[in-house]
């Protein structure tokens, strides 16, 4: 019998990534354990119906290995939210604040029909800048966000509190 372990202990923290003074998560080794990506891509997906929703999306990058799982496991579909320059359509863009750094973030214009149930999922919640981009490109073309999952939150970082804040309902899995 295969022992069940906490999503937690499939995660290990890099010191000084990218940059000094940084504690990194790092979702790789979740990924890579078969049991453990089942099991977090099961618990961000089973909260959700497909009646609740109509539509998956994610952010780029590490957000598109869970949403795509949990599009495929939902039977939605699939929609990304990409850094600058990547999507080859017309596109509307948002920018935002990291943890380190700034970044755009850009949504195709006809990614999905007004009034479209949208679950926006990525790996981890620090300050919510990148979630919130997220949110404001789903609500610009006319969707609702039902919820935002992730696997981690920090939640001394303030994002799982500006997200609901928003009135966006929140899944974490650990912390
Ligand atoms: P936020 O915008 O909430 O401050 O930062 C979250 C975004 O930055 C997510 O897209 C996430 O992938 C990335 N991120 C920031 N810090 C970490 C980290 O320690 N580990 C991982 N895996 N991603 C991080």
């Amino acid at each position: 019998m295969s022992e069940t372990r906490a999503i937690k202990d499939y995660i290990r923290t890099i010191p000084d990534f990218p940059i000094p003074g940084v504690q990194f998560r790092d979702v790789t080794t979740l990924f890579s354990d078969p049991t453990g990506f089942r099991q977090a891509v099961d618990a961000l997906a089973n909260p959700f119906t497909e009646d609740r929703l109509t539509t998956v999306a994610a952010m780029d990058a590490r957000g598109f290995i869970l949403g795509g799982a949990v599009a495929y496991k939902l039977g939605l579909p699939f929609v990304p939210i990409r850094k600058k320059g990547k999507l080859p359509g017309g596109t509307i863009a948002e920018a935002y604040s990291l943890e380190y750094g700034e970044a755009i973030v850009e949504i195709h214009h006809d990614a999905f029909d007004p009034g479209a149930r949208v679950l926006l999922v990525d790996d981890l919640l620090a300050t919510g800048g990148t979630a919130v981009a997220g949110v404001k490109l789903i609500e610009r073309l006319g969707g609702h966000i039902v919820a935002a999952a992730f696997v981690v939150n920090l939640p001394d970082l303030g994002g799982s509190a500006r997200l609901r804040e928003l009135g966006v309902e929140v899944l974490t899995l650990c912390d």
